[in-house]
């Protein structure tokens, strides 16, 4: 097991996990209501809120509090980020692992787990299979082996991005595998991801160890934290932090990934692009210990609180939750979900209807078909996007202005949602799919004023109706 040095570690490399001030936050104390409109405001007016302030939200528990904090978030969102949702599926590539993360199916003391590593040839047919459901962006997804080195993840992104069928193409590759040192990001970068991501699982040290055990790389808890520095410094300036809800306290959790966020602003002048907030699910010979599973009133709570403290960074939601849960909480500020995601290695094209707990990481609670959470989010007014402009344009890091320009979403968010929907609609959509999004295709051009954006949305529009032109993006 080759144990990472301390050489190996960036310029800004520190535990910033400051446990005895997080927690001192975290001691039950009432907040005054004043107090906790000062806060919300700060947030509405668009300025990311301090770990002490966020402290605040989390102790704010009385339930006309909790409320405010929610009506708090769901202004947030309709204020600074509209009504897109942006549309992704994971592909996990490998199952090989040499980590023993108790919680994971993929960990290396699981004799159950199915170890398997797509080949080329298999990687072009679940790519082709994403494609004919209409996907545009991927998550590639790889367990942590010496098979998986950087050049072997920069191959597979470029394959994906290779293979094309019919309309179908791969606009975007982020990725989520263990954590690179700096030449390795550079190897990666040059293959074109959008964003990497890395979740430190728990921000509690001695958690972290009891999860990780001694002796595997992933027991390296500075590294890992680290992980996302050193992307920076190899020039990937498109992160996602994340955390994993139910291994310990959840507010605590979310005072580590406001930290982190604060951290990596301080350092290299961009938080991160993202943050994910999965919840622990059964795997395969895991035993699940219920003391700090998260309940769905407090996972809303984490989702709220997230929404207002980084009021400009996108938020995950993945299908590991229920589709009425995810349907609800989309409103608290969720900007990304995944749909129609099968975990499976070979999920898109060999699993049927029910999951399998050897063959994957862990089991999902939503499987629907991407063509059924396209038709919900339409009927609840939603635009999903399948929209990958800013990345390919080099809007990323400091200059992706998304959140923080006044009017950049109308300007560009909005129209090129609208031109990947209707592409979506021309070359996948069910007749009850098309339907419901021209409908809101037309409303939301009625909502546009007059003039020459909206001349030319409208012709790609058109030009994509009734022709063979994809791909048009401002
Ligand atoms: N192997 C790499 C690593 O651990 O960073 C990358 C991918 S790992 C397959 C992706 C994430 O899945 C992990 O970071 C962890 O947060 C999450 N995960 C693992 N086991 C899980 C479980 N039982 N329930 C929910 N999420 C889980
Ligand atoms: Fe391996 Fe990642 Fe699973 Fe840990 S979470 S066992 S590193 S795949």
């Amino acid at each position: 097991m080759s144990i990472p040095k301390e050489n190996q570690l960036s310029s800004a490399a520190q535990d910033f996990i400051d446990e005895n001030r997080l927690s001192k936050l975290l001691v039950s104390r009432p907040v005054d209501n004043g107090r906790l409109e000062e806060v919300v405001q700060k947030s509405l007016d668009k300025h990311p809120l301090t770990v002490e302030e966020t402290a605040v939200l989390l102790q704010a528990d009385k339930p006309q509090q909790v409320e405010r904090i929610f009506e708090g978030a769901r202004t947030l969102k309709r204020n600074v980020y509209g009504n897109r949702i942006v549309i992704f599926a994971p592909l996990y590539i490998g199952s090989k692992c040499i980590n023993d993360c108790l919680y994971c199916a993929f960990r290396r003391s699981n004799p159950d787990a199915v170890r398997r590593t797509l080949s080329s040839e298999e990687l072009k047919v679940q790519v082709e299979a994403l494609e004919d459901r209409g996907h545009k962006r991927l998550i590639l997804v790889f367990g942590e082996h010496p098979d998986y080195d950087a050049h072997f993840i920069a191959d597979t992104v470029r394959t994906v991005y290779e293979t094309k069928k019919g309309h179908g193409m791969i606009r975007r590759v982020n990725i989520n595998a263990a954590p690179l040192d700096v030449a390795g990001y550079k190897v990666v970068k040059e293959a074109g991801i959008g964003t990497y991501q890395i979740f430190h699982e728990t921000y509690h040290h001695a958690t972290y160890a009891e999860y990780h055990p001694l002796n595997t790389r992933k027991a390296d808890y500075l590294y890992r934290l680290d992980g996302l520095n050193r992307a920076m410094e190899g020039g990937i300036d498109d992160v996602g932090i994340g955390s994993l809800f139910g291994l310990y306290d959840w507010r605590f959790e979310v005072l580590g990934l406001v930290s982190h966020a604060l951290h990596l602003q301080k350092h290299y002048g961009v938080g991160p692009h993202t943050i994910s907030f999965p919840r622990l699910r059964p795997a395969s010979r895991f035993k699940l210990n219920e003391r700090y599973l998260v309940g769905d009133h407090d996972f809303k709570r984490i989702i709220a609180i997230l929404r207002l403290a980084v009021p400009y960074t996108g938020l995950i939601l993945t299908a590991r939750e229920r589709p009425e849960l995810r349907r609800e909480v989309m409103a608290f500020g969720v900007s990304q979900i995944d749909a129609g995601s099968r975990i499976e290695l070979g999920g898109y094209t060999e699993a049927g209807d029910t999951q399998v707990l050897e063959r994957e990481q862990f089991s999902l609670s939503d499987i629907r078909p991407l063509d059924e959470v396209m038709n919900e989010l339409l009927r609840d007014g939603y635009i999903p996007s399948f929209c990958t402009a800013c990345y390919r344009l080099g809007r990323t890091g400091e200059h992706f202005m998304e959140f923080a320009i006044p009017g950049f979403i109308k300007k560009y968010c909005t129209p090129n949602a609208l031109t990947t929907l209707m592409e979506y609609l021309v070359d996948y959509g069910s007749p009850e799919t098309r339907k419901e999004g021209a409908q809101l295709i037309e409303r939301e051009l009625a909502k546009m004023k007059d003039g020459q954006l909206k001349q030319k949305l409208m012709e790609r529009l058109e030009s994509i109706r009734t022709s063979d032109k994809r791909d048009l993006y401002f």
